[in-house]
């Protein structure tokens, strides 16, 4: 197929250098398409907003690529994390802390107009397990916690059926503000790549304060936003390496929800992450079973 040539501008029509090529248009509607679909979405509305949105010129990385995140071995002997002292979590619960009045402060992504308040996430200060989403919903950006809807109530019942509390983890998103379609903030939506290159630095300073034993990225946007890869069906419960830390990507539980919860083969095959998670970090993965009811 031939691409179209750029039109010239012409008086009273926008400028050719904003309006993006027909081919572009496709190229990014085909991509929201597919994500769709990866999702697991089957019917979406796409209004007049969703459509001059996606049809925005592509959006490219403004700031440097995340480090190369590698494959690593999936089965390798775990060991448990020595006890931190309290000085040590004194002085990491501080750092925490300034980072989030860091992000408190935040203007550097559009998203700071569609927040209520900023989310940079909670939990112990060197926990053994770090939990990656995508973004707040309406019931984070309320509450300014990360995972406190829906979503969040079968990740703690998952969390929970691991034998762990969410007092134990630490839970945060790659972007600190609530992504919405438009300025109305009725629907949600998953944050750009501009917008997650934007955030990312201060997710990577609190990697380097929590100093998880792994990452657990939740759906395409977590994997995406912190490793540039693309793919969540393909590239699901694969052991890869983020700065140094092993890194496994599995389903985001709104996903999980969308297909019918934990009643489903993704469930277990989100279970199944789960349970290479806790070989991985020195803990024996309790019987298979669905988690208590929440
Ligand atoms: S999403 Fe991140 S980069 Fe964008 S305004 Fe919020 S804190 Fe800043």
């Amino acid at each position: 197929m031939t691409e179209p040539s750029p039109k010239a501008p012409s008086a009273g029509r926008p400028d050719a250098a904003a309006t993006p090529s027909l081919a572009d248009a496709v190229a990014a509607l085909a991509s929201h398409v597919e994500m769709l679909i990866e999702e697991g979405v089957r019917e979406t509305e796409l209004d007049r907003e969703t459509l001059r949105e996606l049809s925005r010129p592509p959006r490219r990385p403004t700031v440097s690529a995340p480090p190369a995140s590698r494959p690593i071995a999936s089965t390798p002997a775990g060991t448990p994390a020595p006890k931190p002292t309290e000085a040590d979590l004194e002085a990491a619960r501080r750092r925490l802390q300034e980072i989030a009045a860091e992000i408190a402060e935040c203007r550097k992504c559009p998203l700071h107009r569609t927040r209520t308040q900023t989310v940079p996430g909670q939990g112990f200060p060197r926990p053994e397990i770090l939990f990656v989403g995508e973004g707040p919903g309406q019931d984070e950006d309320r509450q300014g916690l990360a995972f406190v809807g829906r979503a969040g109530a079968l990740l703690t019942r998952m969390i929970t059926a691991m034998g762990l509390s969410r007092e134990e983890v630490f839970i945060a998103n790659v972007v600190k503000c609530r992504a919405t379609e438009n300025y109305a903030m009725v629907k949600d939506r998953a944050p750009t790549l501009d917008e997650m290159q934007a955030c990312l630095p201060y997710l990577r300073a609190q990697i380097a304060v929590l100093r998880p034993q792994v990452i657990v990225t939740l759906g395409n946007a977590a994997l995406e936003g912190l490793t540039g890869l693309k793919g969540i069906t393909r590239l699901r419960g694969q052991w890869r390496e983020y700065d140094g830390v092993p890194l496994l990507p599995t389903y985001h539980p709104a996903f999980l929800l969308r297909g019918g919860g934990d009643d489903t083969a993704r469930y277990w095959d989100v279970w199944d992450d789960l349970c290479a998670v806790l070989r991985r970090i020195g803990r024996e993965p309790p019987p298979r079973k669905r988690p208590a009811a929440g």
